[in-house]
């Protein structure tokens, strides 16, 4: 089922959902089910798993020269989405990106995802591989987020690459796209950002889900803009309690994002880890439970794999 249709369906009961991403190569998919058996009893309606592109790596050949190495480190989504669906009976969702994929490869993804009964995909640029600083698309592949949903919904209404295919099947993806109450690192403005993100919604996008933030007003504000810019979809906040006191680094530079004074603080004055989950996890349930009294239909949580501190917010909350 749908992503929107879980909503409508919800008729305004809210509903929990997370984020797990594929375990590293030569791990078992035990390691994922064990991330998700905890989270069950809180029924989430669908789960995300992300897609990881591909990276280089550089091999001493021992003779002063050096080769290079294309590696995946985290394969896997779509087997695992198959596994989601198959054992748990709820809707798993694909991250599918434009990095690294022409758009026939897209097409063929999207074909398997379509044949396996995956009704939902989240689109996606992708970043630069790690080697480099900003983001090349593959020739003949899509450059932005909304060239992706633009060929995603045209495949919804069976338009294929080679247009001589004759009464070709129609898929019925619910197309998720990212949007980022800080600003995209890249935006040049806040405006811009809301501007291309209302492009992404017109190229066919049902949905947001937001970036993590770690201040609801950012979240509000951000909502705020877009509804003043006309965009009209549901808005899903992502929200990942702190589990460590490293990601105090971590977090604003992987993803762009602040913290506010007072949690950082309080995570500094932490005398043990213990201390920092429990810290996160309240700042984490305050949020969700202000979210939640202002009428948002969803809460999606950025897990990564760790289930602890989601489900003692989920005891809270749901
Ligand atoms: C909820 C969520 C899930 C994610 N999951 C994954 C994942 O599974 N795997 C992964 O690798 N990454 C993932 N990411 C990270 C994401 O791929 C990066 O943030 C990436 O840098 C941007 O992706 P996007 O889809 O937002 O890009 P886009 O929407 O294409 O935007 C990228 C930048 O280009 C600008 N822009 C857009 N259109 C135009 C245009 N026509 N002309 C000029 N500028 C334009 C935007 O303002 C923005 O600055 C996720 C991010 C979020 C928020």
């Amino acid at each position: 089922m749908k992503v929107t249709q879980h909503i409508q369906q919800a008729a305004g009961k809210p509903l929990f959902s997370f984020e797990i991403l594929p375990p590293l190569k030569g791990q078992n998919i035990q390691s994922i089910f064990d991330g998700i058996d905890p989270l069950m009893e809180f029924n989430p309606p669908f789960i995300d798993v992300t897609y990881h592109r591909e990276e280089y790596q550089y091999k001493e050949l021992g003779n002063g020269l050096l080769k290079k190495q294309v590696v995946k480190k985290r394969p896997g989504t779509v087997g695992i989405c198959a596994a989601i669906q198959n054992k748990y009976k709820v809707d798993a969702i694909p991250h599918v990106l434009c990095g690294g994929f022409n758009r026939e490869d897209t097409e063929n993804f999207l074909i398997d995802l379509d044949f396996l009964g995956i009704d939902n995909v989240v689109a996606l640029r992708g970043d630069a591989v790690k080697s480099e600083t900003y983001f090349r698309p593959e020739k003949d592949g899509n450059q932005f987020a909304s060239e992706l949903v633009e060929q995603i919904a045209g495949l919804n209404r069976g338009i294929y690459l080679d247009d001589e295919l004759q009464n070709s099947a129609v898929t019925d993806f619910c197309i998720g796209v990212a949007g980022y109450p800080e600003k995209h690192i890249e935006a040049p403005s806040m405006e811009s950002d809301i501007q291309f993100l209302k492009h992404k919604i017109n190229c066919g996008t049902d949905y947001i889900i937001t970036q993590m933030f770690f201040d609801n007003k950012r979240f509000f504000d951000f909502v705020d803009r877009c509804r003043r810019a006309g965009i009209t979809v549901p808005i899903i906040p992502g929200l990942k309690p702190i589990t460590s006191k490293k990601q105090l680094t971590q977090i604003p530079h992987r993803f762009s994002v602040s913290l506010p004074d007072e949690l950082v603080r309080e995570v500094i004055s932490a005398t043990s880890p213990d201390a920092v989950k429990q810290i996160g996890i309240e700042w984490c349930t305050a949020q969700s439970k202000e979210l939640l009294q202002n009428g948002i239909p969803v809460l999606h949580y950025y897990s990564m794999g760790k289930a602890e501190s989601i489900k003692a917010i989920a005891r809270k909350v749901f």
